[in-house]
């Protein structure tokens, strides 16, 4: 604490002292040094919240609105997408400044193949929490992205990262080829019992699905109920000594621990979606194996025994074929959304900290997949549209009542922000700018094991994520490897600028809203050689594809897309996220509009101290 501002840590007598016209009243006290909590609830729209407002609890956003200063418009940078908003948001920066102008970019001066990841690179300026360490104070980060804990300047004091699952999610049937589950040759745990001949049920994922980490896991198929029939009804899962580790009926939930190499606890979990009591068919859905990955260690230690191992986003697997199972996708949305409550409620015990980062990611990942089009003549069947918008309405009561949680932290004087770094808008087709440019010549590729890869000396490559593409030229000279002479660049950069501009639909539409040099980037806060050459932002209805589409050269320029909605591209007010502050003392006000970029500044004043940047 000894690089805090005076002000904020004199006793009481000393401040007496100082500025005994405090004590005589003859000014107002300073204002006290608000902690904060600060949490991005990620793909939540302005719009689609108006939409969704009525529907949900008052002790939820409608509190946070009802009580602080919240904004119409929360207006993210450009690109619209996670890692460089969330950037922009961590800097009061925009992306011209910081660097990080996609979620996967070129860092400039690399070979053309290079890739940085915007989760994981550091900000070109200083971030909130180094702004708060150099004033003494602190930020606990609980899976903020940027905060990855990979470098130094990526890490918090407290936290944890955004981790991927160390093995898939599958969903399982059987008994498969063998044609009948065999009996079950083992002594059952004594807490078992079984009216029928137990069966043992061995599930493992199929070759296509495997993956170094994934056991097979053992299950017995028992017949609960002394009721004189043979009807099979729920599944004992078993541990790897042949202890119980809790039982399954159709429908249930079932956290499977397994040993990790570390002090992590390590697990995934798995419901029972059918079994037939005549023993002749089993469904699981096996989720992916999950560890949390936590700093300091006694942090590491306390959330995974408070809040479990870490449990994975929800699985799109279950949405995928004729028959989606949307009831488990959004039970596995409410837990991991719990998850992240459960979280922050241990980082609020610890208390450790003066600005806590928080996130919630059910919002994006159901939007995706779940926002359709307005049923009509080109749209989607009502029904469809009934179900997903039925599906999107209960994902927003899940980060609802997580947003009820945080604002809890009123009552203990402290100040909230919750915010959105997107909305999303609805797509119907999609593009593979990559394929383009290789019918155009711009990229060239290798055969690899069935897989077309972009040469190392391709004239060009193009990274794509979301609405949002930036080509890059192999430049001879500025970069290991490059083909391209000054001259060859210029021509090309010409060609490929005029033929992105004059793509169109069947009807006359631009397929791109946005084709920007590097310098012309300005407009958009994009001026950043990062971005490459161009950049290409996808114009309404039409989300971009990484990579070449299965069926290569054979492919329609236009191909529909295979999710609902996407983000990731310039201004739009549907884009626009949420904005609430909440605190004591902050003006109770709806105003029209707030910038990405304001966030941190605003959290540093509430503290009294200097904001990023300002040394
Ligand atoms: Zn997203």
């Amino acid at each position: 604490m000894s690089r805090a501002c005076p002000h904020l840590v004199l006793a009481p007598s000393l401040a007496a002292l100082l500025f005994p016209s405090l004590l005589a009243g003859a000014a107002p006290p300073p204002e006290p040094p608000h902690r904060v909590v600060l949490v991005s609830f990620d793909g939540a729209g302005g719009a689609e919240y108006e939409r969704q407002r009525d529907a949900l609890s008052p002790d939820g956003f409608r509190r946070a609105e009802r009580e602080g200063l919240s904004a119409v418009h929360f207006q993210p940078v450009t690109p619209s997408l996670t890692a460089v908003v969330h950037s922009s948001i961590s800097t009061g920066a925009l992306p011209q400044a910081t660097g990080i102008v996609s979620n996967s970019y070129w860092p400039a001066g690399g070979p053309l193949k290079a890739r940085a990841n915007g989760f994981e690179a550091e900000p070109a300026v200083e971030t909130l929490w180094e702004a708060l360490a150099r004033q003494g104070r602190r930020v606990a980060s609980l899976s903020w992205p940027g905060v990855s804990g990979r470098t130094p300047r990526t890490t918090t004091p407290v936290g944890f990262r955004w981790v991927d699952l160390r093995a898939p999610g599958y969903l399982w049937s059987g008994p498969g080829a063998v044609g009948a589950f065999p009996d079950a040759a083992l002594a059952l745990p004594l807490e078992v019992t079984s009216w029928s001949p137990p069966r043992l049920v061995r599930v493992e994922p199929s070759p296509g699905q495997a993956s170094d980490s994934a056991r097979p896991l053992d299950f017995v198929l028992i017949d609960s109920r002394d009721d004189g029939r043979r009807e099979y009804d729920a599944l004992a899962a078993l541990d790897a000594e042949g202890g119980l580790v809790g039982r399954l009926r159709p429908g249930d939930w079932l956290a499977l621990p397994e040993r990790g190499d570390g002090i992590a606890h390590r697990g995934r979990w798995v419901k029972l979606l059918k079994l037939s009591p005549d023993a002749s068919s089993v469904s699981l859905y096996v989720g992916g194996l999950g560890q949390t990955e936590a700093w300091p260690e006694d942090f590491q230690r306390t959330l995974d025994e408070r809040c479990g191992f870490w449990p994975g986003p929800p699985d799109d697997r279950l949405l995928e074929g004729p028959d989606p199972d949307v009831k488990s996708f959004l039970e596995m949305s409410s837990r991991f959304s719990a998850f992240f409550v459960a979280a922050y409620e241990v980082a609020e015990r610890r208390g450790d900290w003066d600005v806590l980062l928080a996130y919630q990611p059910a919002i994006d990942e159901a939007a995706h997949v779940f926002s359709v089009p307005a049923p009509g003549p080109d749209g989607a069947e009502p029904v469809r549209v009934e179900k997903a918008a039925a599906a999107l309405r209960e994902t927003w009561r899940i980060a609802d009542r997580a947003a009820a949680r945080y604002l809890r932290f009123l009552e203990r004087g402290g100040d909230v922000v919750l915010l959105s770094d997107h909305g999303l808008r609805p797509v119907s087709r999609s593009v593979y700018p990559a394929e383009l440019m290789r019918r155009q010549g711009w990229i060239t590729t290798d055969l690899l094991a069935g897989r077309s890869v972009v040469r190392p000396d391709s004239p060009a490559d193009v990274a794509v994520t979301g609405g949002c593409a930036l080509v890059v030229l192999n430049r001879a000279g500025d970069m290991p490897g490059g083909v391209l002479s000054p001259e060859e660049a210029a021509g090309v950069l010409a060609d490929i600028a005029g033929y992105f501009r004059s793509l169109e639909d069947g009807a006359g539409i631009a397929l791109f809203e946005t084709v920007a040099l590097q310098g012309e980037a300005a407009r958009l806060g994009l001026d950043h050689p990062n971005l490459g050459d161009l950049i290409l932002l996808a114009g309404r209805g039409t989300t971009l594809k990484a990579g070449f589409p299965r069926q290569g050269s054979t492919a329609p320029q236009l191909l529909p897309a295979d999710i609902a909605s996407q983000h990731g591209y310039g201004p739009d007010p549907e884009l626009d996220g949420v904005f609430f502050h909440v605190g004591p003392g902050v003006e109770r006000a709806r105003i029209p509009v707030v910038r990405a970029i304001e966030v941190a500044p605003r959290v540093t004043a509430r503290m009294g101290l200097s904001p990023p940047g300002a040394k």
